[in-house]
């Protein structure tokens, strides 16, 4: 059988400066690597040094990818120094300082590009990045858009955005049901209000709707419906290439994943294995989502009281109950502060539930590890991920947490009572009949996510296509190109 040369092709990936897109894209950009592509990865020096082990790794086996630091000017734009990632912003107020400060970088991508022996051919990036368009142009490659959403959360803005529902409808509280979709999806108006700034959505709408497609972190068989009827609807061309965290083969990368641990592995597994299969919960609010100090109350007593063993990951400044702070390991529980190794975690076969805050990453992740989960999202379109999971595929039991959060908690009002929390928690984790269905469910669908990232599954076959796709358009390019210097 031939194997196609593409090392002529440079692929350019430029996440936004945020774990929960910094990591799927160190993913897409081993796999890319993977095929033989000229990768070039491209983020800033603090950023750089998070993820620099996990790339060795990677450079060290041969692959053609390339780590990129473009220097970050925090403080011209009123940052404080080295906030250089979403999760070092000291307040939402800020967010803007930081968006405004990711469009310095353009001048020096371009000139790193230049540079670049080999020409890029196709830039993969996140749509809150709309100034990337500008070096697409500038070099004629393709342009593809990561979201880092599912389609069915893609498709649900799309429609809702077409429809204009949001506007019409008056209510933050009111739940309206999204057009246009195969499954019957009912939200309230604040549970879908975009995280993202308002000063961005025009040009980032703009940028999306100008590109050549979109790359999903998801699998067809997974919603297959959702991926089809975007297509349809917006005529886009759209790939499936994941689940890509199952990229991580080597127990170095999954427990090293997008920064260092803040727990000896070797403490945290030994402890595991000391477990049932499935009696463990894992609770983990993703890289930025905090919970208000009642809220943790609430959590840490429903945890504590029902009965099972659990690893709870709280953020550095987060204000523990005290009973955690005082004993963070015991023979029940296992609280980490900071980074927890998660996908490492989550494959044990001790874990037997999730709490989860519905960031895709990690709810793909649970899916892959074949992991039922208690729904807890806290905002941006995690409370769409939440229907996904609950309503559609069924692995999941709702907290039922009615508003957005806000990432750092900033949002007032709700707390769910620990008995609520318990009774979540109870049918997670009773071993009852529809517990064992949601389990055998996850189960199957973890086989499913591992099945369409093999040679010939239908997510390694999509990312032929989209190699196939850049080759193609560049090949066009390079006709237009030598019939325009002929011309002259
Ligand atoms: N993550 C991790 N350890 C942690 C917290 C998060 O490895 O302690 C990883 C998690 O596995 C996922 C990403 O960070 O890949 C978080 O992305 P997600 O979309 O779940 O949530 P976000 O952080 O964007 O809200």
């Amino acid at each position: 059988m031939d194997v196609p040369n593409y090392e002529d092709l440079h692929f350019v990936l430029v996440p936004l400066m945020a774990q929960g897109h910094m990591i799927p894209m160190l993913d897409i950009a081993r796999l890319l690597a993977f095929r033989g592509v000229t990768v070039s990865y491209i983020t800033t020096p603090l950023n750089a040094a998070r993820i620099r082990p996990s790339f060795d790794r990677t450079t060290l086996s041969g692959l053609p990818i390339s780590l990129v630091e473009l220097p970050f000017p925090s403080a011209d734009v009123g940052l404080p120094e080295g906030c250089e990632n979403v999760d070092e912003l000291p307040s939402r107020d800020l967010s803007l300082n930081f968006y405004e400060a990711t469009k310095l970088l353009l001048n020096p991508l371009i000139e790193y590009l230049r540079d670049h022996h080999t020409p890029p051919s196709c830039l993969i990036t996140d749509s809150v990045l709309p100034w990337t368009r500008e070096v697409a142009r500038a070099f004629r490659m393709r342009r593809l858009i990561f979201h880092g959403f599912n389609c069915f959360s893609i498709l649900c803005f799309y429609n809702l955005y077409k429809h204009n529902v949001l506007e019409s409808i008056a209510s933050e509280s009111d739940h309206l049901v999204v057009p246009g979709l195969p499954h019957k999806v009912e939200l309230t108006k604040e549970q879908l209000r975009s995280s993202t700034l308002k000063e961005l959505r025009e040009e980032m709408r703009e940028a999306d709707e100008t590109a050549d497609g979109v790359v999903i972190n998801s699998f067809e068989e997974l919603e297959f419906e959702y991926l089809k009827t975007y297509r349809e609807s917006t005529g886009k061309k759209a790939w499936t290439i994941g689940p890509v965290s199952l990229s991580n083969k080597d127990d170095g990368d999954k427990i090293e994943r997008g920064k260092k641990a803040s727990i000896d592995e070797k403490q945290c597994f030994e402890w595991l294995e000391t477990k049932e299969p499935n009696s463990v919960v894992y609770v983990s609010f993703g890289s930025i989502g905090r919970l208000r100090p009642p809220q943790m109350e609430e959590l840490g007593s429903a945890l504590e009281g029902s009965g099972h063993h659990f690893i709870w990951v709280v953020k550095a400044g987060d204000a523990l109950p005290k009973k955690f702070e005082e004993e963070p390991i015991t023979e029940r529980w296992m609280v980490i502060r900071g980074w927890a190794p998660q996908v490492a975690i989550l494959s044990r076969l001790e874990i037997g539930g999730f709490v989860t805050h519905c960031g895709w990453n990690s709810t793909i992740e649970g899916l892959c590890a074949g992991v039922p989960m208690v729904t807890w999202p806290l905002f941006a379109e995690q409370f769409l991920n939440e229907r996904l999971v609950v309503d559609v595929l069924h692995v999941g039991v709702s907290v039922g947490v009615q508003r957005p959060n806000g990432w750092l908690g900033e949002v007032e009002g709700e707390v769910v009572e620990r008995e609520v929390i318990g009774l979540a928690l109870k049918r997670l984790m009773d071993g009852g009949e529809k517990c064992r269905a949601r389990r055998e469910r996850a189960r199957e669908l973890g086989d499913m996510a591992r099945e369409a990232m093999e040679v010939g599954g239908s997510s390694y076959v999509n990312l032929t296509r989209v190699i196939e796709d850049v080759l193609k358009y560049k090949s066009m390019v390079n006709v237009e190109e030598d019939g325009r210097d002929n011309e002259l």
